[in-house]
């Protein structure tokens, strides 16, 4: 058999991999196993495509996967929980920067104006340089290095436009003259990279996981893209697939955090997050874990809303614990879970996982919303944001129509946080204010232990 065949049908194997392995994805049964699975195709390509004969030089290669390797163990390792969307914002960036760079690349070899080549060519550099720049600005904000209010200047969504259309009359320009078109070529890098930055730069506040996974997404076309410039097919599967599931999940974050997709696409939205809220009326009624014990001992149903804070806390175990305390206590007890809770998709999903709370009692939004009128006690931990009935009710509030769970609605609500600090969207919570709530002002592992130990005096 030729390399060229067995290459390729090394590739479909592979391709066929990551779409099962990306399937299993979609459970938290059988996540572990669909990474893994994965991991195998992507291990399968990497062979293959080293054996194929095209290589000159087998030591950069070398040298890129001991240094590469050193430094994805090592921050696979380093990273707190609390900084994955940060390390998502860099894994995305760097694809977008090697689709650049193989575009790049792929120009040098590039011999006559073939109009399918110089296109891909082209995507790749546009769609790479701007997932790159788009990517470092969203590390920014999110590592606090950048100033996470959105950064809006008059003009602004008009130079993006010129800057756009600069970019297409350029890639016309490739196409007419590839050859001699170097400095045509550099104008084009040049302007992708601004435009990422001036695409993300407005973005501010809670819209920032919404530009993640778009820039996700990003990084998947621009893999495709230079899939079809150097004529490598699991390169364009690939790039398909993470192009197609990171739009996916855009939509689904879009969804729960009340954006359009078109206000993402361009740019300039998230400003109305330095609006200010209007006026909270009522007043705060503090409680002690002794009371709260009392509260949850008679409570026939209780809903566990986990967020941010649970996280920083690493308060999982300890609240898989109570869970378990109030079961044998005869309590219903489900764990309501917001879609962007935390700082990333599924952030609430993994931590309550790891502790080993049942799947099956990981309730959708959605559906706790229901029920949420019948429940005696809601019990919210560290979550801020997700919770904040001001999405509801005020229509001048910067998070109005942002789908959240209504734990307001329930009998009784205990919100376990340390202080009247805002969330991520920085605006103050109605919640807090409101007839039925009782703050347990505590770090949430010491104020769910303090619960859980009345629990076992008992
Ligand atoms: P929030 O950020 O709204 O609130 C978290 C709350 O946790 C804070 O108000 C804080 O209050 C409290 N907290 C912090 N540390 C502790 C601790 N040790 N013990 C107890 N409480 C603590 O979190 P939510 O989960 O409700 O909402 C997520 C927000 O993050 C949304 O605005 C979302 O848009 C945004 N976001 C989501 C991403 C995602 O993909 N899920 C990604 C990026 C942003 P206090 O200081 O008083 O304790």
């Amino acid at each position: 058999m030729n390399m060229y065949l067995l290459t390729n049908l090394v590739y479909i194997v592979a391709a066929a991999l990551f779409i099962f392995g990306l399937k299993m994805l979609t459970s938290p049964d059988t996540a572990r196993k669909g990474n893994l699975i994965s991991a195998i195709g992507m291990l399968l390509a990497v062979v293959v495509t080293l054996l194929s004969k095209g290589i000159i030089d087998y030591k950069w290669i070398a040298a890129g996967i001991i240094v590469g390797s050193i430094i994805g163990a090592l921050s696979a390792r380093l990273v707190a929980m609390t900084q994955m969307p940060q390390m998502v914002a860099i894994f995305n960036g760097l694809g977008g920067i090697t689709s650049l760079l193989v575009g790049w690349a792929a120009y040098h070899v590039m011999v006559a104006s073939d109009l399918f080549t110089t296109t891909t060519i082209f995507l790749a550099v546009l769609i790479g340089g701007v997932t790159f720049s788009g990517s470092m600005v969203a590390w920014g904000k999110l590592a606090t290095y950048i100033n996470g209010r959105p950064m809006l200047f008059s003009g602004q969504t008009l130079l993006n436009g010129v800057l756009f259309v600069g970019t297409l009359v350029a890639g016309t320009f490739l196409f007419i003259n590839p050859s001699t078109g170097y400095a045509v070529f550099i104008g084009i890098v040049i302007m992708s990279l601004v435009l990422g930055i001036l695409l993300t730069i407005p973005i501010g506040g809670a819209d920032m996981p919404v530009v993640v996974s778009l820039l996700n997404s990003y990084s998947g076309i621009a893999g495709c893209a230079a899939g079809f410039a150097i004529q490598n097919n699991v390169l364009i599967v690939a790039g398909a697939l993470v192009g197609a599931s990171g739009i996916i999940l855009t939509n689904v974050m879009c969804k729960a955090m009340n954006r359009s997709i078109t206000n993402v696409l361009f740019g300039g939205f998230g400003a109305s997050a330095i609006k200010g809220a209007s006026e909270i009326e009522g007043e705060v009624k503090p409680i002690t874990p002794e009371d709260s014990y009392y509260l949850l001992e008679a409570a026939g149903s209780v809903v566990v809303v986990p967020g941010y804070g649970m996280a920083v806390a690493q308060a999982q175990h300890t609240l898989s614990e109570l869970g378990n305390l109030l079961e044998e206590n005869g309590s219903e007890v489900r764990y309501a879970i917001h879609p962007v809770a935390g700082r990333m998709p599924g952030h609430m999903n993994v931590l309550l996982a790891e502790a080993n709370v049942p799947y099956n009692k990981l309730i959708e939004m959605d559906d706790i919303n229901r029920t949420i009128a019948g429940v005696d006690v809601c019990i919210v931990i560290g979550a801020n944001d997700v919770v904040n009935p001001a999405a509801r009710e005020s229509k001048d509030s910067p998070i109005y129509g942002m789908p959240i769970i209504n734990v307001d609605q329930a009998k009784t609500v205990i919100v376990l946080k340390r202080s009247m600090a805002s969330g991520f969207a920085g605006i103050d919570n109605n919640l807090f204010y409101k007839e039925n709530t009782r703050m347990l002002f505590s770090d949430a592992k010491s104020g769910v232990e303090a619960i859980a130990s009345e629990f076992k005096k008992s």
